[in-house]
């Protein structure tokens, strides 16, 4: 009999690591994609949709026909509980998969009530829904202008984001001719400008230090939020920096389902995993992407979180599913890469200018790390988003 395996997200992680797998096995073995949305969303671009660059339809696909063309079955319904002895995957519709081998890539969920406020009175633009409201908001914002706060709260680890955000907006306010009329603050978790959740990398911090002067934005560093009141984020310190806008990451935390299963997850919801990706527990069970747990090589005084950008999650699922073929063939999963060893390539988009960020590790110790600014970085943006989208759309996982 063919092997069951059941992968549980359809986004970055899980549509890499399902097609992926077939590829491994040449097709031999059932592949279930079980998704709670029936598209594929390049987040990345979420940072565009507030100011009208892009809408749903640009950023968004529906993944069913990639993946009956892969040989993928898809089933539209939500995970709810895992019993990994029984080898089965409950389901919020009632539904009971049962799997050999289970792939978990159901990324995280926001966690707006880490502070008092944050969910009513800020905007985040970390899922499609978040990002539309803040559409709407800041059309409103600019028929009466004033103050814009943007930041990251603390435990926050989508800070390349909110770098974005404030960049653009900045952009967005200078071509509509309001950029004198406000006055932005950048108010943040990370412990120096440019940290990003990995530690900083060489000149980082000088490099947006001359960003956020160039483009008259204020900041504060180290920054933990007491609360978000109506029109005023008021730190733990007690200072109270007004907006009209706000647009706050919240930090993230593992799908809620997941913490049901005992010994599956660490207290945030992430799964804990070893460097096949395989659970920590259960030889069986892999997690990958924003659903796999990863240790910071630091601590910093206000907390932050680990950014799992694209890559890294598109490295850990050809892991994960190179081991789970090496298993279903009853060979030992052998292909190992720890998340802190993974490259970080990523593109931090600021409007028509941008910065492209390399380092041959995702974490310190590292060799190699460098920023290259530019407008070139802009339109290498775009031109990924289209790549990206047509690859995925495609189900040409093994394309860089
Ligand atoms: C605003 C923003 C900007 C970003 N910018 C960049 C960038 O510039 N470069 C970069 O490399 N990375 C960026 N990232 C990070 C990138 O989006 C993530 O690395 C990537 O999405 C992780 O993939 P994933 O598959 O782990 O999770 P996701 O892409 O979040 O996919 C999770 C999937 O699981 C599904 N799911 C959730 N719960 C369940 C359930 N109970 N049952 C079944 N399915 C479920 C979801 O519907 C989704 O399909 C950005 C992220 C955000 C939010």
């Amino acid at each position: 009999m063919r092997a069951k395996v059941l992968v549980l997200g359809g986004n970055f992680g899980g549509l890499t690591a399902a097609i992926s797998l077939r590829d491994e096995l040449h097709g031999d073995v059932d592949v279930t994609v079980l998704s709670d949305r029936d598209h594929f969303l390049f987040s990345p671009s979420l940072i565009w949709l507030p100011f009208g660059k892009r809408d749903r339809a640009d950023i968004t696909f529906p993944v069913a026909p990639t993946f009956e063309q892969a040989g993928v079955e898809f089933v539209v319904d939500a995970a709810a509980g895992i019993d990994p002895l029984g080898h089965i995957v409950r389901t919020v519709s009632g539904a009971e998969h049962h799997y050999d081998y289970l792939l978990i890539a159901t990324g995280a969920r926001d966690r707006p009530d880490a502070v008092e406020g944050l969910r009513q009175n800020a905007y985040s633009i970390t899922t499609l829904d978040g990002a539309t409201r803040a559409g709407e908001a800041w059309r409103a914002f600019r028929e009466t202008p004033g103050d814009i706060v943007i930041g990251a709260t603390q435990e926050a680890s989508c800070f390349g984001a909110a770098y974005e955000f404030l960049f653009n907006t900045s952009y967005q306010l200078r071509r509509a001719g309001l950029k004198r009329r406000t006055r932005i603050t950048y108010v943040t978790a990370e412990p120096f400008l440019g940290h990003f959740g990995i530690g900083g990398l060489p000149h980082g911090e000088k490099l947006l230090g001359m960003f956020l002067k160039k483009e008259n934005i204020d900041f504060r560093t180290d920054t933990a939020l007491e609360t978000v009141d109506e029109d005023a984020v008021v730190t733990t310190g007690g200072e109270r920096i007004p907006f009209r806008f706000a647009m706050i990451v919240p930090p993230f935390a593992g799908q809620e389902f997941l913490t049901a299963t005992p010994g599956l997850t660490n207290p945030a919801g992430y799964v804990e995993v070893r460097d096949t990706y395989q659970s920590l527990l259960f030889d069986d069970v892999y997690a990958v992407g924003l659903a796999a747990a990863v240790q910071a090589p630091w601590t910093t005084p206000t907390p932050v979180g680990v950014p799992k950008t694209g890559l890294p999650t598109e490295r850990m699922a050809h892991v994960a599913a190179r081991n789970i073929a090496a298993q279903i063939r009853g060979e030992a999963p052998a292909d190992h890469q720890t998340f802190g060893e993974i490259p970080a390539v990523c593109v931090m988009d600021a409007g028509n200018n941008g910065v492209l960020i390399l380092a041959d590790r995702m974490l310190p110790p590292r060799r190699h790390g460098v920023l290259v600014p530019g407008p070139q970085n802009h339109a290498f943006k775009i031109a990924f988003e289209k790549y990206y989208l047509w690859k995925m759309r495609a189900g040409h996982v093994s394309l860089p």
